[in-house]
């Protein structure tokens, strides 16, 4: 077992970290936090009791991972954007948490903002900066504050082109198609066998 990097000063009460995690310095994973294989967690980063990590995830510098955020396999959260737990805060009083996820293989650019609740959507792309206050589309590109929806990308984070419904990437060759739901790996309709010849 290739076990992860600890760094002496990193911080990690959780036994819920996977083989081949790296927590790197003044990193803290708190007790009861998920923590899946192979993922990154980068310098002054915070993971609190009850957030789940999937696997293969960056965690960029000084991002804190708060429980009711779940953040699925792949993900990348650039260097300090924020992700929230609570849209009605005040300080010491009851508080309703609000779950927010952040979806397979998506993009979170630096110092972005997640408004709790906004799920983030499969390959989707926030711009660094942007103030996120809607739900993001799978594969969609967002930018600014609020947060709009500016284009698409593919799996390799370039864009995608294509008119209509149909969307192409030209730089890896995935095929798209566009919906009400949002946008989705094309699948090839698999061609009938050919019956054997009748003798
Ligand atoms: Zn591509």
């Amino acid at each position: 077992m290739a076990d992860g990097i600890r760094h002496p000063t990193a911080l990690v009460e959780s036994d819920q970290v996977g083989e081949g995690t790296n927590v790197w310095a003044y990193a803290h994973v708190m007790k009861g936090a998920a923590v899946g294989r192979h993922c990154n967690i980068g310098d002054h980063a915070f993971i609190e009791s009850g957030a789940i990590v999937g696997d293969e995830v960056t965690i960029k510098n000084g991002v804190a991972v708060w429980q009711y955020v779940t953040i699925e396999n792949r993900v990348f959260l650039g260097p300090n954007c924020s992700l929230t737990n609570d849209n009605r805060p005040r300080s010491k009083r009851e508080w309703t948490p609000v779950a927010t996820t952040v979806r397979e293989g998506a993009t979170i650019g630096a110092n972005a903002t997640i408004v709790c609740g906004c799920h983030i959507g499969r390959y989707a792309f926030v711009g660094a900066g942007a103030v996120v206050t809607r739900p993001v589309p799978d594969h969609a590109v967002v930018v600014g504050n609020p947060a709009r929806v500016r284009g698409y990308v593919c799996e390799c984070c370039q864009p995608l082109s294509g008119s209509g419904t149909a969307l192409a990437c030209e730089t890896c060759g995935l095929r798209y198609v566009k919906s009400r739901q949002g946008v989705s790996r094309a699948t090839v309709p698999l061609k009938p066998k050919p019956k054997a010849a009748a003798r």
